[in-house]
């Protein structure tokens, strides 16, 4: 089984270290030929705009959508989200439109655009320790979309989901790969080890 990280900007390394400590194989996934190779796709956090331009530029765009509607697993952090979400509240960008929400960009504001708090996931009985870097949380979910996760809209009272789950999609607004917790990961590679082995 391998896990490949989309390596054309962002923290992709870190997620690689992340599998590595999982003792999971994972690769740097850059055209289709390498994509087909996996049997999970990671997209990392880092800037959505130009992952979603140098996705285009690669050929990518359509080669991920198929494996995902096909079943493969894939987890999007922050920026990695934005590009799997359908939509943003500020205007058009590449997007794979796999997940069905809407997202706000740079959701937390200017004064806390970056921060670490500890949170409740469901079907965590611990808190797991998140790290917010400009991040994105969702403004718009559809009905087959799972929350895990939310924090409260301090502006409007409403909740906004930072931890979402579509059937082989998972996505969370902070960054797992910059916390010595693995539990994503691990939920990645569970979800990889059930569609590499069809019963
Ligand atoms: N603010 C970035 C964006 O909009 C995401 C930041 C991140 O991935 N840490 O794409």
């Amino acid at each position: 089984m391998k896990i490949g990280a989309l390596a054309l900007q962002g923290d992709f390394r870190e997620h690689l270290a992340t599998l590595r400590r999982l003792g999971v194989e994972g690769a740097e996934v850059r055209t289709p030929e390498e994509l087909a190779a996996v049997d999970a796709l990671i997209i990392p956090g880092g800037e959505s705009t130009t992952i979603g331009k140098l996705a285009h530029i690669y050929g990518l765009i359509e080669p991920i959508r198929e494996c995902v509607r096909a079943g493969m697993p894939v987890l999007g952090t922050c920026a990695g989200m934005i590009f799997l979400a359908s939509g943003t509240t500020d205007g058009d960008q590449d997007q794979l439109h796999l997940l069905d929400v809407v997202v706000e960009r740079n959701a937390f504001g200017r004064q806390v655009d970056s921060f670490e708090a500890d949170m409740q996931v469901a079907g965590r009985a611990e808190p797991v320790h998140a790290v917010f870097i400009r991040a994105p949380w969702i403004h718009k979910a559809g009905a087959d979309v799972e929350i895990l996760a939310a924090v409260v809209d301090p502006s409007s009272g409403e909740e906004r989901p930072v931890v979402v789950r579509q059937g082989n999609i998972l996505a969370t607004s902070f960054h797992p790969e910059l916390t010595s917790e693995t539990w994503v990961h691990e939920l990645l590679v569970a979800a990889a080890t059930d569609h590499s082995q069809p019963s």
